[in-house]
């Protein structure tokens, strides 16, 4: 197995990663054992199994021995500013827990400041659980976008519109969404988008204006969409259609479009976000904690829908550990639709080549290919649930959890090794968090 960029292998990688068995993700979805990556300018350039690792005066040396190295792992949805929030409201269904504690809490507290060790604090939780790109959403997004940029991870930044109450506050919105753009245009690894909450959350007249700025701007666009019984069912009320349906008219799925939750939808709803190519995440303990349902994975994915998982916001779940989510995930699709429906190799390229394809990003991260990012993480296997091991795939899906994750690459930069984050002061940030959490307790 020799895959490589003859031209660039002759140059002296900036980085290689050698020694463990690589999942590639690829079309073939191939497995290299003592497998050597070398990276050049953040792009992978060569992939091959090795028998000793080759000789060569790279900058970095990565000893991935005994781990399991694969694409960084993409969190499809979550609200990373929400990790101060974590555990202030919990044991109440979806509607009662916004509107009562979340959205008040936010008012009070919500701020750039606030925003940011949220983010710094998410990321922490993230890096150290193999995630090395998220799809985030919140107030204040410039913050996280901040954030991001000093973290190393890569970040889809989409600033919030919620409750917006009428057509007199248009300019403001949009020459909001203008200032932020150009507040984080200076972070290579920050992708913007725009993030109207829910169709409860934006007025009517203001989704049409949305959709069609997300257009003249290329932007992405990421919402919630029919996560619980009641939203459906008060749509169908006053629209006398389904909120994907609604979107479809105003032209909202044109956007490179991605829908969070999709837990109570209609067999029309699928084909709509089908054929518009809506890339679909799925937060299943979010959903079980707030007891909206179960997402129908398996129909959604029958129909071509590219699926992501996600963790949604830290009050919700309480962790952003995804290799936790993929196991709750998995066994839900199981006793929906019988064991089978949906694999641990399934699950695997939902955390990977598909969950990227479902954020418009598979061109660039989510496999181990040359060409693409050097977006990787190794996990160790030398702990006791992990021995022995028949079947890599298994092993993550059921066994493996955040904290076996042992090195992390983004863009051919190394952000954790050997468990230490090295671009991140971890022990400052647990402090400010703390702070925040007795300021805000005391409330
Ligand atoms: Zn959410």
């Amino acid at each position: 197995m020799i895959m490589t960029d003859e031209k660039k292998i002759k140059k002296i990688p900036d980085l290689t990663i050698w020694g463990g068995t690589a999942l590639t993700l690829n079309s073939k979805n191939e497995v290299i054992l003592n497998a050597q990556i070398d990276v050049l300018h953040g792009r992978i350039i060569s992939i091959q199994s090795i028998d000793k690792p080759i000789v060569h005066s790279a900058k970095k040396v990565i000893d991935a021995r005994n781990c399991i190295v694969l694409p960084g792992l993409i969190n499809g949805h979550t609200h990373t500013g929400m990790t101060l929030l974590r555990g202030i409201a919990d044991d109440m269904p979806l509607h009662s827990w916004l509107n009562e504690k979340i959205f008040p809490l936010e008012k009070k507290w919500g701020s750039k400041e606030f925003v940011y060790v949220g983010t710094l604090l998410a990321q922490i939780e993230m890096i150290r659980s193999g995630t090395t790109l998220f799809n985030d959403m919140y107030y204040f997004e410039s913050s996280a976008a901040r954030a991001v940029h000093e973290s190393g991870l890569r970040g889809i930044c989409g600033q919030t519109l919620v409750e917006i109450s009428g057509v007199e506050d248009t300019n403001k919105i949009f020459s909001q969404f203008d200032e932020y753009l150009s507040e984080i245009e200076s972070y290579p690894r920050v992708i913007p988008a725009i993030a109207p909450h829910s169709i409860y959350g934006v007025s009517d007249s203001i989704w049409e204006q949305v959709s069609n700025y997300a257009f003249q701007k290329k932007l992405r666009v990421h919402l919630h969409l029919q996560e619980t019984a009641a939203e459906l069912e008060d749509c169908l009320k006053k629209r006398k259609i389904t909120p994907t349906a609604f979107f479809e008219k105003i032209g909202l799925w044109k956007n490179k479009a991605i829908a969070a939750h999709v837990v109570c939808v209609t067999p029309e709803d699928i084909e709509i976000l089908s054929r518009n190519q809506v890339g679909v995440v799925h937060n299943p303990e979010s959903n079980l904690k707030l007891g909206t349902g179960i997402a129908p994975i398996v129909k959604l994915r029958k129909a071509g829908i590219k699926v992501s998982l996600g963790t949604d916001g830290a009050a919700s779940n309480n962790n952003l550990d995804l290799l936790q989510e993929a196991d709750i995930a998995l066994k839900l699709q199981i006793l929906q639709y019988g064991v089978g429906a949906l694999t641990a190799l399934d699950i695997v390229k939902i955390l990977t080549i598909e969950g990227a394809a479902a954020l418009k990003l598979d061109h660039e991260v989510g496999s181990l290919e040359v060409g693409k990012s050097a977006d990787l993480i190794a996990i160790s296997t030398e702990q006791a649930h992990a021995t022995p091991i028949y079947n890599p795939f298994s092993h993550l899906a059921y066994s493996a959890s955040g904290s076996d994750v042992k090195h992390s690459v983004v863009g051919g930069s190394v952000i954790m090794e050997n468990r230490k984050i090295l671009t991140l002061d971890e022990s400052s940030i647990l402090e400010e968090a703390r702070a925040w959490g007795s300021r805000i307790a005391q409330f």
